[in-house]
C-alpha cells in the first residue's frame, strides 16, 4: 500500500514536493487543492490526477467523502496552516503541514488537539530529520563521538527579493525571517544538541524598515541555554546570502555542516572526516518515511509530529518575547 496524498497549495514548494514524490516508493500524489483552476488543469495532466480528486479552498471539506485520498499536504502561506489543518482533520484525513506549523503556540496547540480528536496524524515538513548526513552526526553524538556537547552555532539566512511577497506580509507570514528560515536554527539547535533549551536571549536589528515592516523581523540574533551549561548562538536573517551553517562542538570532537539545511547536497565534516552519505532528494526520502509513519506506525529518529512542531513555536514565541523584553526569558515546553 502507498500513502495517497493531495497537495494543498500549488506554489513553488508544492511543485518541488510533487516532483520529488514521483520518485517515492511509498507516497503517491493523487489529488490537488488549489484556488487557481488553470494550475489544477496543468497538474491533472502532468500527474494524471482524476477530476474527482481536485478541490478548491471553498469545497475541500468534501474530501471527507473521498476514499481515495489518505492525507493532505498543506503547502500554503504560514497563516493558513492552522485553519486548513483544522478543516482537513475534521474531514478525517491525515495532515502533513509545512513549517512553521502555525503562527504561534496557541494555534499549534489547537492543531495538535484537533488532529488527536479526529484520530488523524499531524506531521510537519521537517525534511532534515530524514537527511543522511544530519542523521549520521546525530548518531555520532549519541554514541559519544563528540564527548560532552558544549556549544552549537546555527546560521540561517538568505537575501529576500520581491518586497510584495507573502513572506514579508505579517498577516500571512506571522513574522519575518525567524518564521521562515530562523526556524531551521531553532529546530537544528535542538536536534544537533539533543536536548531542549531552557532559556533564550535575543536581539533584533533592522536596516530596512520599509521592506521589513512592523512585526516582520529582518535579523535576529539569539542565544539558547540548555541543561548542563550547554549554550547555542544563532542568527536568523533575510538580508545575508551564503548563510546556512551548523557547528557543533563537544569535549572530544566537532561537526560542521555547510550547507546544513538547504535542499542539498548537505556538506560537512566531523573531527573524524568528511560527511559523505549519498545525496537523495530530501522531499523524496521525507515522503517515503512519512508514509511509513502514517501507514505502518513507524516512528522517526528525530520526531516530525505536531508536538515537535509545537515545541519550535513555543520557542519562537519566547524568542520574540526576549527581543521585546531585552531579558533572558525562560523557555517552558511543558
Ligand atoms: P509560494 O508563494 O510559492 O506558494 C504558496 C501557494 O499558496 C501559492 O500557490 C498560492 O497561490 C497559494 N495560496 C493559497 N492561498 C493563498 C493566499 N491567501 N495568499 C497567498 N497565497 C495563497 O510559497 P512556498 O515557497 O511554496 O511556501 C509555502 C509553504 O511551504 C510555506 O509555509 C513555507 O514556509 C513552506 N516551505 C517549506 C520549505 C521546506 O524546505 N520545508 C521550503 C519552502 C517553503
Amino acid at each position: 500500500t502507498v500513502l495517497r496524498v493531495a497537495i494543498m497549495g500549488l506554489g513553488s514548494y508544492g511543485t518541488r514536493v510533487a516532483e520529488a514524490m514521483q520518485d517515492s516508493k511509498k507516497a503517491k500524489l493523487v489529488g490537488v487543492i488549489s484556488g487557481t483552476p488553470s494550475k489544477i488543469t496543468t497538474w491533472q495532466s502532468k500527474y494524471n490526477i482524476p477530476a474527482k480528486n481536485c478541490y478548491n479552498y471553498e469545497n475541500f471539506d468534501a474530501i471527507k467523502d473521498n476514499p481515495d485520498i489518505d492525507a493532505v499536504y498543506i503547502i500554503t502561506p504560514n497563516s493558513l496552516h492552522h485553519p486548513q489543518t483544522l478543516r482537513v482533520a475534521a474531514a478525517g484525513k491525515h495532515v502533513i503541514c509545512e513549517k512553521p506549523m502555525a503562527l504561534n503556540a496557541r494555534e499549534g496547540r489547537e492543531m495538535v488537539a484537533a488532529c488527536k480528536k479526529a484520530g488523524v496524524k499531524l506531521l510537519v515538513g521537517y525534511r532534515m530529520h530524514f537527511e543522511a548526513n544530519t542523521l549520521e552526526v546525530i548518531q555520532m553524538r549519541e554514541a559519544g563521538a563528540f564527548g560532552d556537547i558544549k556549544f552549537f552555532q546555527g546560521l540561517s539566512g538568505f537575501k529576500i527579493g520581491d518586497p510584495t511577497q507573502w513572506r514579508l506580509n505579517k498577516e500571512l507570514a506571522g513574522g519575518g525571517a525567524m518564521m521562515d528560515i530562523g526556524i531551521y536554527s531553532v529546530n537544528g539547535a535542538r536536534y544537533m544538541v539533543g536536548k531542549e533549551p531552557i532559556w533564550v536571549t535575543a536581539q533584533e536589528t533592522k536596516t530596512d524598515p520599509v521592506k521589513f515592516k512592523e512585526g516582520v523581523d529582518e535579523t535576529i540574533l539569539f542565544q539558547f541555554g540548555f541543561p548542563e551549561g550547554i549554550v547555542a548562538s544563532c542568527l536568523s536573517t533575510y538580508s545575508m546570502g551564503n548563510l546556512d551553517r551548523f557547528f557543533l562542538n563537544g569535549t572530544q570532537g566537532f561537526a560542521e555542516m555547510q550547507p546544513s539545511t538547504g535542499y542539498g547536497p548537505i556538506k560537512g565534516k566531523t573531527h573524524k572526516g568528511p560527511l559523505d552519505n549519498p545525496h537523495i532528494t530530501h522531499q523524496t526520502v521525507q515522503m517515503d518515511r512519512m508514509a511509513e509513519i502514517i501507514l505502518e506506525g513507524k516512528s522517526a529518529k528525530v520526531p516530525v509530529d505536531g508536538e515537535e512542531g509545537l515545541k519550535d513555536l513555543i520557542i519562537i514565541d519566547t524568542i520574540y518575547k526576549a527581543v521585546a523584553s531585552g531579558k533572558k526569558e525562560p523557555i517552558n515546553l511543558g
